[in-house]
């Protein structure tokens, strides 16, 4: 508003109306900064009708709970590490994971899902799509025994590459053959590579997810979920995204694309600490097995070596004592690493995973109990030190 129409204006009015549109001379900032609003406005019924008419075919800025600038910033970067066609952006990883499933799926289809995957997928499988009649069939892990458990109603295959907790590696170029040949869309959870050690996209999948609340925030204060589709998959998804108004709030999207801009740094200086402490437990009594792709003795190694830029911070290892009580022991006995859940922060965190439950198709009966580690920043050292005073206490 011109400061000749504000002037003629009362008090009350006038402190709705000033400032709205600050005129000023100068560049702009280094990342886009946080654009907060719900209502959007346009210069005339015609101009909005306009946008609301091409909204589902453009990006356009039209109201909060399509998404903001902010946002789109971040979605852009998104899709450019994954090498896909563009991004949708949800509150988390599993809200992101959630909305593929209900988009590309109805009642009376059949999905196979990896063994290996992020156990609240188990979880959504066995509440929501039990309930809305979608058919769920776990395969192994390295995707050996799809051909036999695939039906005519499958309609997805969904896979975790490298898988959680321990790291299982799919041939996701083979699987993409095969899902092309019997017309399945397939899925892939790139947290663990989180676009730049990893990029299912490029080796075949139609649909990658991305819990950024790991590593593209990188710093444990924000949760977030990214999907990123080839242009083939794209609508559906952007569809259901607004029938169901998902969208993120641009100060949590502001965080994500602050902490995305270091990920390279990060992800360099996590590989290396991780590869340290690896090496480190494998000379360990009390260590039976080491879990990390990376390592030469890892079953998925080859395919690693093949498909993956490098690991990240995750390590696991396998007790040689079965007690779970001296894991426990062992875990509360360490002083610099968390304890807790999720992971991709800049700091190092230790949890006990119980694969006897979370695998359903590989038998892990047999196995002592496994330790999680992230390795974080920290100097691996000081890490090393700290695992070594663990050890010696729990004996
Ligand atoms: C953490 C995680 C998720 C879920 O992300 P949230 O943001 O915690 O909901 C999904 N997949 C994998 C592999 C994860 O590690």
């Amino acid at each position: 508003m011109s400061p000749f129409l504000l002037k003629k204006l009362r008090p009350h009015t006038r402190l709705l109306k000033a400032g709205n549109a600050p005129a000023y001379r100068g560049g702009k900032a280094v990342n886009p900064p946080v654009v907060r609003a719900s209502t959007v406005l346009f210069e005339s019924v015609e101009e909005l009708d306009a946008m609301r008419a091409h909204r589902n075919d453009e990006r356009l800025f039209t109201y909060g709970a399509r998404g903001n600038p902010t946002a789109f910033a971040l979605e852009d970067v998104v899709s450019d590490i994954e090498g896909g066609f563009r991004t949708r952006l949800f509150p988390t990883g599993l809200a992101a994971i959630a909305m593929v499933f209900t988009t590309y799926l109805k009642p009376g289809d059949h999905v196979l899902i990896a063994d290996c995957v992020y156990q609240p997928v188990r979880h959504f499988a066995e509440t929501f799509m039990k309930k809305f009649g979608i058919e769920v069939t776990f395969f192994c892990a390295d995707g050996s025994d799809i051909v036999e458990k695939a039906r005519p109603e499958t309609r997805m295959l969904y896979v975790e590459c490298p898988g959680s907790l321990v790291y299982e590696l799919c041939d996701m170029r083979a699987l993409a053959t095969l899902a092309a040949a019997n017309n399945w869309l397939l899925v892939a959870d790139n947290t663990w590579g989180s676009g730049l050690q990893y990029q299912p996209l490029a080796l075949g999948a139609d649909v990658s997810v991305i819990a950024a609340t790991k590593y593209l925030s990188g710093h444990s204060d924000v949760m977030m979920g990214t999907v990123t589709t080839n242009e083939k998959a794209w609508r559906p998804l952007a569809e259901m995204s607004d029938a169901c108004g998902m969208t993120v709030s641009p100060d949590d999207a502001y965080l994500v694309l602050r902490g995305i801009r270091t990920l390279a740094a990060r992800l360099a200086l996590h590989e290396q600490h991780a590869l340290k402490i690896a090496q480190w437990l494998l000379g360990r009594a009390e260590v039976a097995r080491v879990f990390c792709p990376a390592l030469p003795d890892h079953p998925g190694h080859a395919i690693w070596q093949r498909d993956c830029q490098g690991t990240n911070g995750l390590v696991s290892f396998e007790f040689s004592r079965a007690d779970r009580s001296a894991a426990a022991r062992f875990v509360n006995q360490l002083t610099l690493f968390g304890i807790g859940a999720s992971w991709g922060g800049y700091e190092s965190l230790a949890t006990i995973s119980d694969l006897k439950s979370a695998r359903t198709v590989t038998d892990w009966s047999e196995a002592g109990t496994i330790v999680r580690l992230h390795i974080g920043m920290e100097d691996p050292e000081d890490l090393i030190e700290d695992l070594a005073q663990a050890f010696a206490v729990v004996g």
